[in-house]
């Protein structure tokens, strides 16, 4: 959670914040594990392009396929994003501030000759190593 952030608006609200982590999310270890599963060997949390702080949650160096895994929330999800009513303003700007991050990071990441896959929090791992798999030109 931003040290920014408003104070939550309600208890729900603030459960939902206090669940939130940069790396390591329930979603990202099911992925990672499904991988693993599959045979795939990968970089955790790396930066694929020097000197550009951009870290992918899964990382395919030999391949240059970078994999991030999107909270629904933080990455403003269209089945699932849902927007605080309170501070709705300071919000909007976040995630769409968010989204206008990760498009950006494609862009950097594909000029550089790397491939993105990007899987949503709320995909079953199934789909979204298939996704991978894909991209790094296993199936
Ligand atoms: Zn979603």
């Amino acid at each position: 959670v931003p040290a920014d952030a408003p104070k939550p608006a309600s208890p729900q609200i603030g459960a939902r914040l206090a669940r939130v982590r940069q790396r390591d999310t329930a979603a990202e270890l099911a992925l990672r594990s499904e991988l693993h599963r599959r045979g795939l060997r990968y970089r955790v949390n790396v930066a694929p392009l020097p000197g550009v702080r951009r870290r992918a949650d899964v990382v395919f160096p030999r391949a240059r396929v970078a994999v991030f895994v999107d909270g629904c929330f933080w990455h403003g999800c269209p089945e699932h994003v849902t927007w605080p009513t309170s501070n709705a303003a300071w919000w909007r700007e976040k995630i769409e501030g968010n989204v206008r991050r990760d498009r950006d990071t494609d862009r950097r990441l594909e000029e550089a000759g790397w491939r993105v896959v990007r899987v949503w929090e709320h995909e079953p791992p199934g789909a979204g190593a298939d996704a991978v798999e894909r991209a790094v030109g296993r199936r």
